[in-house]
């Protein structure tokens, strides 16, 4: 297939350091795809698949959607990232405590020139786009004049691939700095491949960034049924009538439809049967990987764990409806940043079919 061949020449001519030719050659601004793509929409509803040549649906979620070549085969070269940090094109976007630059909404890239000026903690290599290498810097004294925002805050203002350069590097140095000491000898540890690994000194394991997998689902009352079952927590909300779809993290050795069921059943009491996919977003804060699912209930008597959940109910399809279109006074549920957001409206839609 071309996009190997291609992918081999990139790897050699990463291996020789060949910079300026790698960039020109094989990233430029010619993606490395040989088939002609899709016209995409706002919001990438549509994806491609290269081993098929077939359109297939795909819903890019908030902090999903990052378009950079994560550079694998220059990663594999300390040499070949110093050059590339060296560059007089590089782009650097920095961050001060996990808060991203900012000039008027947009992403406040700067260049070798300003960077200068910063006290750089940590450099990671985010990729390369547009044949430019793109850099996130970890910032500890920013001078007054550059402005941060949060990273939550600036979402919306963002274009969704932005959102995902935002999550890969609020994610990744948030680790870096969570990280400077071996779990296995207490050793400290340094980055690696442009900031995808961390090495101990001591003892020399890898140390690797982590995500943390979180099941979340709309469960439904039966097939084709026509309540789905929302949520609240013990907490801020807890008084609120603010409600999601539930969610909880994955226990190790456990598959997500079993997650599904068990997280339903402990703080529902609700049996589950079919258990299908939908959809995962990125959610870096700190680093987990929302995994979205429809459920059909096999019971619908509610028992909620009380320590856990403030409530758990079944609204009408009706009832979502509006709430999704913030038409319902009595509901509120989260807003199109949100996954839960989307399993509820392809429900109510009749995007799915359960
Ligand atoms: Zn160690």
């Amino acid at each position: 297939m071309e996009w190997v061949i291609s992918s081999d020449r990139y790897r050699q001519k990463a291996i020789s350091h060949n910079l300026s030719e790698i960039l020109e050659v094989n990233i430029g601004s010619q993606p490395l795809r040989s088939k002609p793509q899709p016209e995409r929409k706002p919001n990438s509803w549509y994806d491609y698949d290269l081993a098929t040549g077939n359109n297939m649906v795909e819903f890019k979620h908030t902090y999903a959607g990052n378009p950079y070549d994560r550079g694998e085969p220059l990663r594999r070269s300390e040499e070949t990232i110093a050059e590339l940090q060296a560059q007089d094109s590089s782009l650097f976007l920095p961050f001060h405590k996990l808060n991203v630059a900012t000039n008027t909404e947009s992403l406040n890239w700067l260049g070798q020139a300003e960077l200068t000026e910063l006290d750089a903690a940590q450099t990671i290599l985010l990729g390369i786009h547009d044949g430019i290498a793109r850099f996130a810097v970890d910032v500890n004294d920013p001078p007054t004049e550059l402005e941060f925002t949060d990273c939550r805050a600036i979402a919306a203002s963002l274009a969704t691939e932005e959102t995902g350069v935002v999550a890969q590097a609020r994610a990744q140095l948030d680790w870096h700095r969570r990280n400077p000491f071996c779990a296995q000898c207490g050793g400290s540890s340094r980055p690696e491949r442009g900031g995808q690994v961390r090495r101990c000194t001591a003892c020399e394991r890898h140390i690797f960034p982590r995500t943390d997998p979180v099941a979340i689902m709309l469960i439904v009352d039966e097939p084709g049924g026509d309540h789905c079952l929302l949520g609240k927590s013990q907490g801020r909300m807890a008084q609120s009538n603010f409600y999601s779809a539930l969610a909880g993290f994955l226990d190790q050795g456990e598959s997500l439809e079993e997650a599904v069921r068990r997280e339903v059943w402990e703080e529902a009491g609700i049996r589950v049967g079919e258990v299908n996919y939908h959809s995962s977003q990125p959610w870096p804060f700190p680093s987990q990987l929302m995994i979205g699912c429809h459920g059909i209930a096999t019971t619908t008597d509610i028992h909620i764990d009380e320590i856990e959940m403030a409530d758990v109910r079944w609204f009408s399809r009706a009832e979502a409806k509006s709430a999704i279109e913030q038409n319902n006074p009595a509901l509120r549920v989260p807003g199109a940043m949100a996954i839960a957001h989307h399993l509820i409206r392809s429900w109510v839609d009749g995007e799915v079919e359960l």
